[in-house]
């Protein structure tokens, strides 16, 4: 299965990438964490990519390309991908088509959860992650010893998780990554939800639609 995730930063498209990735034991590839952890690791990819993610812009596409369609490879076997902060753009979209085109395979379905842009600030602002497991946590329902209730980690705040650099990811959402709602659109495999509503309730949504992929495959 090839699934994509759309949707504005803060609209849940992690927290629901994951648990469809375990519920189907479906690769999750997350180009926000992979970029992340070149970062903390000090690479030379996370290097280059630094700054463009503290000031909340979009990684340089001939970056974000290579380091994709390596993970993309490895996925392969695997039956599919969830993908999640990728693609970005329309550019990326492209590439992403041609390259599956190659393998004669193809997306079959992209979910967009949408939200509004005052929920996803405050989702962002109030932002809480294990830095090592990667669990999400929120201010008002974070354990209050500050710790990951999976590993006993310290949870940290995202150095973009600012207010400043929030809004600039939210426009650069609307300016880059909105129209690919309208792409997939016309290749007929956009789906959309809404992001309001407990992380359960969107799950069992997400999982409905999944389901449709396998109806029309037997
Ligand atoms: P969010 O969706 O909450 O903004 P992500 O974890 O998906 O967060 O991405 C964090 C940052 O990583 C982005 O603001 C951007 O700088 C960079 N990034 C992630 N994915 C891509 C991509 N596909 N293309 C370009 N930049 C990306
Ligand atoms: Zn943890």
């Amino acid at each position: 299965m090839r699934i994509v995730m759309l949707g504005p930063p803060g609209a849940g498209k992690g927290t629901q990438a994951k648990r469809v990735s375990v519920k189907l034991n479906l690769p999750h590839l997350s180009t926000g964490e992979l970029l992340r952890e070149a970062v903390s690791n000090n690479t030379s990819l996370g290097r280059k990519a630094k700054s463009y993610m503290s000031r909340g812009e979009l990684v340089p596409d001939s970056i974000i390309l290579n380091m994709v369609e390596k993970e993309i490879d490895k996925y392969e076997e695997k039956g599919g991908f969830i993908l999640d902060g990728f693609p970005r753009n329309v550019a990326q979209a492209k590439k992403l088509d041609g390259y599956l085109e190659k393998k004669s395979e193809a997306l079959e379905m992209v979910i967009n959860i949408d939200v509004d842009e005052e929920t996803a600030v405050k989702r962002l602002t109030g932002r809480l992650v294990c830095p090592n497991c990667g669990k999400l946590y929120h201010a008002t329902n974070a354990p209050s010893d500050g710790a990951c209730k999976g590993c006993g980690t310290e949870l940290r705040k995202r150095e973009d998780d600012n207010e400043k650099t929030i809004r600039n990811r939210l426009e650069v959402y609307f300016d880059e990554t909105h129209p690919l709602i309208e792409y997939y659109r016309e290749k007929g495999i956009l789906r959309n939800i809404s992001g309001k509503g407990s992380p359960d309730e969107i799950f069992q949504k997400i999982l409905i639609l999944i389901a449709q992929i396998k109806v029309k495959k037997s």
